[in-house]
């Protein structure tokens, strides 16, 4: 079959990856001037099949009005974007009712730990490098009813095979003796399943495979539409041609929406902005060693090699890619409140900020299968769960493509939903 996949991310790369492999003729159109350019350049790096809830968990209203109007908040809506998320917003609000909440967790953890034994699979099949750590996560807590909260609602994940370990202060400091000088540590879950890596290395090394494998890349060339012929797509039109292929995968993150909106299929998906803060951290001796989710600063840092990259903030301000220094500092702070030693390599020119818009459904699962067109699919919506989920969704997508029966099930990321 020869198959046309939109978009040189996470997604289409891991579609067009899982495509090629089963023996499809694969082409990749992508607008930027290589892969990863888009949202998955320079993401957090955790891949946590333990953090794999939708963001919108319940009390969610409460927080949005506390940090109402403050510039450097982790959670920001702009007035002005709220027309254009009206409808969206209130399925986002709907959503983080408990029982929704629930359900949704348990489609996400399912794929994520599907997505990242196929990835470590991927790791021992071609000997990727991607500065990724594999020892575990620890998810830190300054506030103690919300480590006996989570630590409670970690005993769930015990049947999707994720076992967490409770640790004291002296626990955390043991797993992680950069956090010796760190402030409120009221305790922490320790997650020995998961993982962490550069998903924009990630995306480099298997596109080349994808290469090997035969894929074509078309990088430079945007798409612009599509010609309909009945209830099939019959072309796909570039700024530069139009492409006829037997199926065609969407996978524009967060542009995916627009493209759909012009052959009359509405996706909602909203941008989420987020930032994160890489910082050149050779030298430091006493650097981190595992990825740690902090659960009153929101933060999020993984060790990269000789970097250390942190990210976080959500805002809801359409699709601005513009970059607020003081956003971005604020990511930066939130680091250095977590780790007090690493105020000393974080001089200016050893710290590179960047902005990205995840592609957020109001439920916070991907939107993986058919589209209301014979042969057009979509595989995007990821949210700030890309990375963790990518590897599971380009083999849901490319089995859904062909035909074929998933290995888990794909029904609760129907697009039809
Ligand atoms: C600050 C931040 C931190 C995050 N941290 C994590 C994390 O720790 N763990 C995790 O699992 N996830 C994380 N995420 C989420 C993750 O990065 C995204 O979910 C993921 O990158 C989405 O991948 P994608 O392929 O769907 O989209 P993208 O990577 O955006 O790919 C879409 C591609 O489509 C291209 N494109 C768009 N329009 C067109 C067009 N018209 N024609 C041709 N090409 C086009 C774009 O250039 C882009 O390359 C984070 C996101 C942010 C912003």
């Amino acid at each position: 079959m020869r198959v046309t996949v939109l978009g040189g991310g996470l997604m289409g790369v891991t579609t067009a990856w899982f495509l090629a492999r089963d023996g499809h003729d694969v082409s990749v159109i992508e607008r930027a001037r290589g892969l990863a350019e888009g949202t998955s350049f320079a993401n957090a790096g955790l891949v946590t099949p333990s953090s794999a809830d939708p963001w919108n968990a319940p009390g969610t209203l409460t927080r949005l009005i506390k940090y109402l109007g403050r510039e450097d908040s982790p959670l920001l809506v702009r007035p002005r974007a709220l027309p254009a998320m009206a409808g969206w917003g209130l399925k986002f609000l709907w959503q983080s009712r408990a029982h929704h909440h629930a359900r949704n967790t348990e489609a996400n953890t399912r794929l994520a730990v599907y997505s990242l034994a196929l990835q470590r699979a991927l790791r021992a099949e071609f000997g990727f490098d991607y500065d990724e750590t594999t020892k575990g996560t620890l998810q830190v807590f300054a506030d103690p009813r919300a480590f006996e909260g989570a630590a409670r609602d970690s005993e769930r994940l015990k049947e999707f095979g994720l076992p967490a370990e409770s640790l004291d202060r002296g626990g955390i400091v043991a797993r992680e003796p950069a956090l010796k000088d760190s402030g409120e540590l009221a305790g922490a879950l320790y997650f020995p399943g998961d993982e962490s890596g550069d998903a924009y290395a990630f995306t480099q090394a298997l596109g080349e495979c994808c290469k090997a494998a035969g894929v074509s890349f078309r990088f430079g060339e945007t798409v612009v539409g599509f010609d309909v012929d009945g209830g099939r797509i019959k072309g796909v039109r570039t700024n530069r041609r139009i492409t006829t292929a037997d199926a065609v995968v969407v996978a524009l993150g967060t542009w995916t929406p627009g493209l759909a909106r012009g052959i009359g299929t509405k996706l909602l998906i909203y941008p989420v902005k987020g930032y994160s803060a890489t910082i050149d951290i050779d030298g430091w001796n006493a650097a981190p060693r595992l990825p740690v989710l902090h659960d009153t600063l929101k933060v999020a840092t993984s060790p990269m090699g000789t970097r250390l990259r942190a990210a976080g903030t959500a805002e809801f301000a359409g699709y601005n890619t513009v970059l607020n220094p003081v956003r971005a500092q604020a990511v930066l702070r939130a680091a250095t409140t977590l780790f007090p030693g690493l105020a000393a390599h974080a001089e200016p020119h050893r710290v590179r900020y960047w902005t990205g818009l995840r592609p957020m459904t109001p439920d916070g699962r991907p939107l993986i299968g058919r589209l209301r067109f014979d042969n057009l699919f979509v595989n995007a919506g990821h949210g700030g769960l890309g990375w963790t989920l990518a590897c599971g969704s380009g083999r849901l997508a490319a089995d859904i493509v062909a035909g074929k029966a998933p290995e888990i099930d794909s029904a609760p990321f129907s697009p039809d939903r």
